[in-house]
């Protein structure tokens, strides 16, 4: 289904890419929560998979699209988290997310 999306082709630089070759990335870590559908996985060419997203750009990710995505701007979510910084709110939703981590153990 991705190598078909993809044309096979590297979905990141758009190398062609023969039958066996390619892999598959998680958009979003199955560690934390990404399916293996692929609508979260990426076709990409072994260069670009070994450059894709570290860990915390994909725990970035998932927070924001846990979190983030219920606020219809950044200033909901401000006046929500009570704080009026990018940063500070960042800040706030990753503790809430570790925290709700934490209580479902
Ligand atoms: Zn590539």
């Amino acid at each position: 289904m991705v190598r078909n999306r993809s044309g096979s082709r590297c979905e990141r630089c758009g190398v062609d890419l023969g039958p066996r070759e390619g892999e598959y990335h998680h958009i979003v870590p199955v560690v934390f929560g990404g399916g293996n559908g692929a609508d979260n996985c990426s076709l990409l060419c072994s260069h670009c998979h070994s450059v894709a997203p570290n860990a915390k750009d994909e725990l970035d990710l998932l927070i924001y699209r846990r979190y983030f995505l219920r606020f219809s701007s950044f200033k909901e979510a401000a006046r929500y988290y009570g704080e009026d910084t990018k940063l500070g709110v960042y800040v706030k939703c990753a503790l809430e997310l570790a925290e709700r981590e934490k209580n479902r153990e």
